[in-house]
């Protein structure tokens, strides 16, 4: 990371935006746009094309079209993930580029989207490469006389929804196994983070990716998204992003064509600390990063903190010594902690539930301030708050912003209660150094992923997903590649 080579990029101008339909950059057929606000300062970037029902049928054609020509999904494998390898190659060759116009389309500090960004989907990419050519098919244990194979086949057309937090990682979590399966892609990314993975889409015409194997159509969710959901020729829906949107597209699953609808959904998710944890002061800076990274912004975040009694006040002083050390600043500097928040729509979402937490009788111990560390841009400090109820909304509700909520526990049984006391199941975190009862409470709590004596930084080799509400599918390792393959029986009589 290099803030000379980020300066000398940071002004760059940004071209307006179209839709990539067919290996083709075109307008919306309405001709209609939408502005791209940076969060660093509220200043216009460019604009995106605003794509439209008829839009996103013109891409879902061109999906099909390419589909079923089979120059990708016949494509021989070791040719498929030579592309794959050399979309990575293009990434890691952009690294700077790809990050900084991400961070100035979302406000991600660029320490953070620096490694999680363009390194994530380039490590993404190269991941699911190498499993091109290692997926086998099988042959099941049948009686004499008849032979059972089972083939795995791409499915087809991949409707693929992501939301404006981590856009490259995430988009690259759900496009790369599609690709590696053999399917073709329509992407829809937010309105609020288009840009990086526009960008992207255009290094994968680079790497060789046939035409109309990956479309791109930006707009709102409300048209776009929803004209995808509802689209007859699309085979999977993927979707990450709030839960109230998850419902939406099961909804429009079941009155269109009963496409498969993959959520990965929000989370509410407990951080527990145990009085026996290895290094209190390390557990508290892990903590606090675990919330306030990216301004809360983080499906995983551990927006919820469970601490045993006994050492409650000296670790509760641990993170409040780490949440006011943090400096909120412009997302470009590299020495700054925590960037912006994503919109002015999201840092009005924090601040109402700030408020309401402190209606309901919760206690602000630091932070919470909108702050103009850039004029014009959405920034808030850190905030922990004590005397936390656990029935009460900001023990209950993803925020999805800086806001951390403290609570005692007293006993193992409570912890687990507490932790499992939401609608969600995302994520985790357990502190102790008894290793019996890590992995008791392993065992005990409703989570797709649950940390021990650390928080964040699983790599690409596990999955990532959630339980109850939190979702239905996992992104990530060999498993995510399933959602993406269809079983066909030959049943053979010999
Ligand atoms: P969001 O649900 O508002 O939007 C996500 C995407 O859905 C966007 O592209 C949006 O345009 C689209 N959309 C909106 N309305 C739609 C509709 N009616 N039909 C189809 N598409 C529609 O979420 P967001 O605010 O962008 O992202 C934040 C949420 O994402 C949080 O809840 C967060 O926890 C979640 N998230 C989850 C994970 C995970 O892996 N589980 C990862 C990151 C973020």
């Amino acid at each position: 990371m290099n803030q000379e080579l980020i300066n000398q990029l940071r002004d760059q101008p940004v071209q307006p935006q179209s839709l990539l339909i067919d290996g083709r950059w075109e307008q919306a057929v309405s001709g209609k746009n939408l502005p791209v606000i940076s969060p660093i300062d509220g200043k216009q970037l460019c604009t995106l094309a605003l794509a439209d029902r008829t839009d996103v049928d013109r891409a879902v054609g061109a999906a099909r079209k390419s589909y079923e020509s089979g120059a990708w999904s016949r494509m021989a494998p070791a040719e498929r993930k030579k592309v794959l390898h050399r979309i990575a190659g293009l990434i890691e060759a952009h690294h700077a580029e790809l990050a900084v116009l991400g961070v100035r389309d979302n406000g991600t500090e660029i320490a953070m989207a620096w490694k999680a960004e363009p390194g994530s989907a380039a490590a993404t990419f190269r991941y699911y490469a190498e499993c091109v050519d290692k997926v086998n098919g099988e042959i099941a244990p049948t009686p004499d006389g008849t032979l059972g194979l089972i083939h795995k086949e791409p499915v087809g057309v991949v409707a693929v929804i992501v939301p404006w937090n981590f856009p490259l990682m995430i988009g690259a979590w759900k496009i790369a196994p599609a690709l590696a399966a053999g399917n073709s892609v329509v992407l829809k990314p937010s309105e609020d983070a288009s840009l990086s993975l526009l960008r992207l889409a255009q290094l994968c015409l680079d790497a060789g990716l046939p035409p109309g194997v990956l479309n791109v159509v930006t707009g709102t969710g409300a048209e776009a998204g929803d004209a995808l959901a509802r689209h007859r020729d699309v085979d999977i829906l993927t979707f990450t992003g709030s839960g109230a949107v998850g419902r939406l597209l099961l909804k429009a699953s079941a009155e269109s064509n009963l496409k498969r609808v993959f959520l990965e959904l929000g989370g509410k998710s407990p951080n527990i600390v145990f009085q026996d944890a290895p290094d209190l002061a390390q557990a508290a800076k892990v903590s606090a990063m675990g919330i306030f990274r990216n301004s809360g912004q983080v499906c995983v975040a551990g927006s919820r903190l469970l601490v045993q009694r006994a050492v409650h006040d000296e670790f509760v002083d641990l993170v409040l010594k780490v949440a006011n050390s943090l400096r909120v600043g412009d997302p470009l500097d590299v020495t700054t902690d925590i960037g912006a928040v994503g919109s002015a729509r999201q840092l009005a979402r924090n601040q109402g539930m700030l408020t309401r937490a402190l209606e309901q009788g919760a206690r602000l111990r630091t932070g919470g301030q909108v702050i103009a560390p850039v004029a014009g841009g959405n920034y808030m400090s850190p905030a922990v708050l004590d005397a936390v109820q656990p029935e009460m909304e900001i023990a209950q509700q993803e925020v999805f912003g800086p806001i951390l909520a403290v609570m005692p526990f007293d006993t193992e049984a409570q912890a687990v209660q507490l932790a499992n006391g939401t609608e969600f199941g995302l994520a985790a975190g357990v502190w102790t150094g008894n290793l019996s009862r890590a992995h008791r409470m392993v065992r005990a709590i409703k989570a797709g992923v649950v940390h021990v004596n650390t928080y964040g930084g699983p790599d690409i080799t596990v999955p990532l997903g959630g339980v109850r509400q939190s979702g239905n599918g996992h992104d990530k390792s060999m498993h995510a590649l399933d959602k993406y393959l269809d079983l066909k029986t030959a049943w053979i009589q010999l």
